[in-house]
């Protein structure tokens, strides 16, 4: 069998890295055919050298010419590319037979959709795509017959416990709810009190799982919960009030679905990126990805809790936004980047996050989801308001 040509989009960052360590590990299955991302060149290179690439892609001109350079010393045929173009070009390049979506924000937007334009195996971890585009998205995937695969742990793992004709509607499957897990963050305990003065590096610390900062952060506030059950929505055709989050803080079980007939079924594993991956690439086969067994003795309980949406206002907010749909997703998205960002570098309070969140959705009225302009509008003023009134607080 040939092997698979695979773009990675955000191939520096901790999903991107999970990535290559699957991959790593079968050399004969899949090939490196482009690696991006946006200023970590050293990692970049270091990529380069291992997997070979036909193509390195690098946000900025200055960046691409220095990779080029250390490249061509190495001897490597790798070409560099620079910008958002090359990015949507080795995403769509007829080479291609998988893409790994996971620049972090509303930056992957636009290659992850130029994927599914060009009917690629489009394997999604980056939710902001679904959050901001969900509708255009999925459009998209369906006109181009691009096969769209979750990445994400928890819509993995429903999809997992999905039937495979589940596009044909949950209800006509049998399917009651979904049951999306959540760890509750490093905070699930914490007072509203003490969550007014938690440091950026105390909201990275998860408990369970190692990932980016802001996928971190996010996941402190809930915010990461709230995103999730947009991306279910969407990913599952899945109205808001047939999923409900649940707080499990182990992180064993990876979300589940609700059967008519008293069924419960859930995914189970080790809390390690690595397998998402590793079925989204090899699905509907699976493949060895280097995540060790299951102890359940070890694991020896597992708890479940209702979500606080009052101390975690973040989520609360993303249900409000799927329903009033249109661009309101898109514009809490962009907020909540801002914010995020602001908070990481210590301009703004950990529960400043949700009320910058609330005013920006507050000032700005949702408009139709139409086009692309559409969705890059709300999103530019989004992120537009979220800074005034965070220069407002200083
Ligand atoms: P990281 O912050 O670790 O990595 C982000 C990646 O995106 C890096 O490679 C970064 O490049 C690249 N990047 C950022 N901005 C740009 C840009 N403008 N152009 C090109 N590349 C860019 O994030 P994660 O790996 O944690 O998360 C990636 C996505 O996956 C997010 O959407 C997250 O929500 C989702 N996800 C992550 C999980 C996890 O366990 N980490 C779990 C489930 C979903 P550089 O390093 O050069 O800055």
């Amino acid at each position: 069998m040939k092997p698979q040509q695979i773009t990675i989009l955000g191939s520096t960052g901790s999903i991107g890295g999970s990535t290559l360590d699957v991959i790593r590990r079968h050399p004969g299955r899949y090939q490196v055919f482009a690696l991006c991302a946006q200023r970590q060149i050293d990692k970049l290179f270091a990529q380069c050298l291992e997997f070979t690439p036909r193509f390195a892609v690098l946000a900025s001109a200055e960046g691409a010419a220095e990779l080029a350079l250390r490249c061509r010393a190495a001897g490597l045929k790798t070409e560099v590319l620079h910008g958002a173009a090359a990015q949507n070009t080795v995403a769509a390049a007829p080479e291609v037979d998988a893409v790994m979506a996971a620049i972090v924000g509303a930056a992957g937007l636009e290659p992850t959709l130029a994927a599914a334009q060009a009917g690629k195996r489009v394997l999604l971890a980056n939710k902001e795509v679904l959050v901001m585009a969900g509708e255009l998205f999925m459009r998209a995937v369906r006109q181009h017959g691009a096969t769209l695969l979750p990445v994400d742990s928890e819509h993995n793992a429903i999809f997992q416990a999905l039937p495979a004709d589940f596009s044909a509607g949950l209800p006509a499957c049998g399917v009651e709810k979904i049951l999306l897990t959540a760890s509750g963050g490093p905070f699930r305990e914490t007072s509203l009190s003490t969550l007014a003065s938690v440091t950026p590096e105390q909201a990275c610390a998860h408990p369970n799982w190692v990932m980016g900062r802001k996928i971190s952060v996010d996941s402190a506030t809930l915010m990461n919960k709230g995103l999730e059950v947009i991306e279910a929505h969407w990913l599952f055709a899945a109205p808001p009030a047939m999923i409900e989050v649940v707080v499990h803080p182990q992180s064993v079980i990876h979300s589940a679905v609700q059967y008519v007939d008293g069924s419960v079924l859930a995914q189970l594993g080790n809390p390690d990126m690595r397998t998402p991956i590793a079925y989204a690439l090899a699905w509907p086969e699976r493949i060895a990805a280097g995540v060790a067994a299951l102890d359940l003795f070890k694991v020896g309980r597992l708890d479940f809790y209702p979500p606080d949406l009052a101390r975690f206002r973040c989520l609360q907010l993303a249900y409000d936004v799927l329903r009033a749909g249109g661009t309101a997703p898109a514009i809490l998205n962009a907020a909540n980047e801002v914010a995020v960002a602001a908070f990481l570098e210590n301009r703004l309070g950990f529960l400043d996050i949700a009320r910058i969140n609330e005013s920006v959705l507050q000032r700005l009225p949702a408009g139709p989801e139409g086009s692309l302009d559409d969705v890059r509008a709300a999103d530019a003023e989004a992120r537009r308001v979220a800074n005034a009134l965070i220069e407002q607080r200083r």
